[in-house]
């Protein structure tokens, strides 16, 4: 928001950063809630803080209308839901919501924001296809891992199971999603696991992007505190990138973009899946072979 003086940014936005993914770079970002509901996961940072709100209709007017006045939105289509799991607010309020942005900003035609599976399962069909034909067009879906174990250990909330299903769910009613996940979340122990079954998982739906992270978890979550007192070993940082050479070499989604960009990635990717599968795991094969010999023992290349 560096285009917007402070008096602007501080109606608009909660805090100085706005989280939003990489492919809404150019997107019209309309703050509808801060924080998560669920706040239980124990890598996120919003575990560390609990501090979920929705904004009342009208507070989430006034910023529809400050974001419709800028002239820099004048042509944009797409509108982002700021906030971290925007489908748990009432169908409702968000109906309300994407009609009072079709109002004011009658040039947007898609809109999209983040979700959990398990708000998915619990919007249902009905509700789903009435926010699709209000404009709701894409959903940003956490999976973390495609392991039901280390999904457990993190205290994601949800089943691999659940995640299908809501996944299936979009895909009848023609909701395209984007998924994403934690390269180093199953820890030293569960590092081939969760390589192998989230590749597995991302193989039986269909994403429009995938975006993998690195665990990188803030000051005062549970698990920084588990690493701190050693109760989880966090994978040093070239064996993430044996993990992530693993799952990119499992990764057989079609028609799909895979974004490692983020700043907890080591290396940065944004390829095509899989027209670029190949030269991808060509580079980060040059790049292990480029690692110190004593740092990568031999039986750390069994699993590959
Ligand atoms: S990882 Fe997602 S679901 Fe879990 S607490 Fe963080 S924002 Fe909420």
């Amino acid at each position: 928001m560096t285009m917007l003086d402070k008096d602007l940014s501080y109606k608009l936005y909660s805090d100085e950063i706005i989280y939003r993914p990489p492919p809404e770079s150019e997107s019209i970002l309309l703050q509808v809630a801060v924080g998560c509901s669920y706040s239980e996961c124990t890598f996120c940072r919003e575990q560390a803080h609990h501090r979920f709100k929705a904004y009342p209709l009208g507070e989430v007017e006034e910023k529809i209308a400050i974001l419709a006045s800028l002239p820099e939105n004048k042509h944009k289509t797409e509108l982002f839901f700021v906030g971290e799991n925007c489908m748990v607010l009432p169908t409702q309020h968000l109906v309300a919501i994407l009609q009072a942005v079709h109002e004011l900003l009658p040039q947007v035609q898609h809109i999209n924001m983040y979700a959990r599976a398990v708000e998915i399962l619990k919007k249902g069909r009905a509700d789903l296809s009435l926010l699709r034909d209000l404009g709701v067009s894409s959903l940003y879906v956490g999976v973390e891992s495609g392991s039901d174990r280390i999904l457990e250990n993190c205290r994601k909330g949800e089943t691999v199971a659940q995640m299908l299903e809501a996944l299936q769910l979009l895909d009848q009613l023609g909701l395209t999603y984007s998924l994403s996940s934690i390269i180093g979340l199953g820890g030293e122990e569960l590092s081939w696991e969760n390589a192998t079954k989230t590749a597995e998982f991302y193989n039986q739906v269909h994403p429009w992007s995938i975006r993998l992270m690195t665990l990188s978890p803030e000051k005062g979550t549970t698990m920084a505190a588990d690493i701190a007192a050693g109760r989880f070993h966090q994978l040093p940082p070239w064996k993430t990138i044996l993990e992530e050479r693993l799952l990119l070499e499992k990764l057989e989604v079609e028609d799909c973009l895979v974004y490692g960009n983020h700043f907890s990635n080591l290396l940065p990717l944004v390829a095509k899946w899989r027209q670029d599968q190949e030269t991808v795991l060509e580079k980060m094969d040059e790049i292990i072979c480029s690692l110190q010999p004593e740092l990568v023992h031999s039986k750390d290349f069994d699993h590959m």
